[in-house]
């Protein structure tokens, strides 16, 4: 199985979770502005991105989640490399999350809609 037919390949490159040709996001991660802008269906094949209302309010657990994995990956780092006092881990947890926050919101909201959607190989590849 090549990394193109596996769910992790759509969560990676933010791909419709069908086909892993379509777009997930209208414009880039880090436009401020329009970073949740998330198309209806996807415009290869078609695939509906809202399955039903309010269908992306269960990513807010597998944005806990990545959270979690953020704040213990700088925990450790931290602790191994600098041993720093409390109020460090403080600030480079807060920073980190407010950094990367547009990238847990998108890649929590992939691996959600991956959960509800395979991917189907096109015919005749
Ligand atoms: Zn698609």
């Amino acid at each position: 199985m090549k990394l193109k037919e596996t769910a992790l390949y759509s969560i990676l490159y933010q791909k419709c979770p069908h086909c892993h040709e379509g777009e997930l996001w209208n414009s880039g991660a880090f436009n401020l502005k329009h970073y949740a802008d998330m198309p209806e269906k996807c415009s290869q094949c078609g695939q509906r991105f809202y399955l039903e209302p309010n269908f992306y309010s269960g990513a807010m657990y597998v944005s806990y989640g990545l959270q979690v994995a953020l704040f213990a990956t700088i925990y450790v780092a931290l602790k191994v490399l600098f041993d720093p006092p409390a109020e460090v881990y403080i600030v480079a947890i807060v920073v980190a999350s407010a950094l990367l926050f547009t990238l847990t919101y998108r890649f929590s909201r992939a691996i959600y809609l991956n959960f509800f959607v395979s991917y189907k190989k096109p015919e005749g590849k």
